[in-house]
């Protein structure tokens, strides 16, 4: 049984879903620097969790996860090299 790959990536830019709404944090409005977390065996249409640079954590209903799942595998398609280095990446942007 392998890890489930899951990645906690700081979007450069605005996070658009569902609808072209753009994700934005419900507590201080940042929508820029949210941290999204990905599953990329997770294709469900549940809300992906975002944290705003002020450690804010919310489930976001315009992201359904199949989103962070496709968004982290052309992540890991454009730079395949991130494989070997999630753990890293992990320990940068925590995990879960
Ligand atoms: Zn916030």
């Amino acid at each position: 049984m392998s890890e489930p790959v899951v990645l906690r990536w700081q979007m450069p830019a605005p996070i658009r879903g569902a609808g072209g709404r753009v994700a934005a944090c419900p507590e201080c409005g940042l929508m820029v620097r949210l941290i999204l977390a990905m599953d990329l065996d997770d294709h469900s249409d549940e809300p992906s969790y975002l944290t705003c640079p002020g450690g804010h954590t919310w489930p976001e209903a315009a992201i359904p996860r199949r989103l962070g799942a496709l968004l982290l595998a052309e992540i890991l398609e454009s730079d395949p090299g991130l494989y070997g280095r999630l753990d890293e990446l992990r320990e940068i942007y925590g995990n879960g």
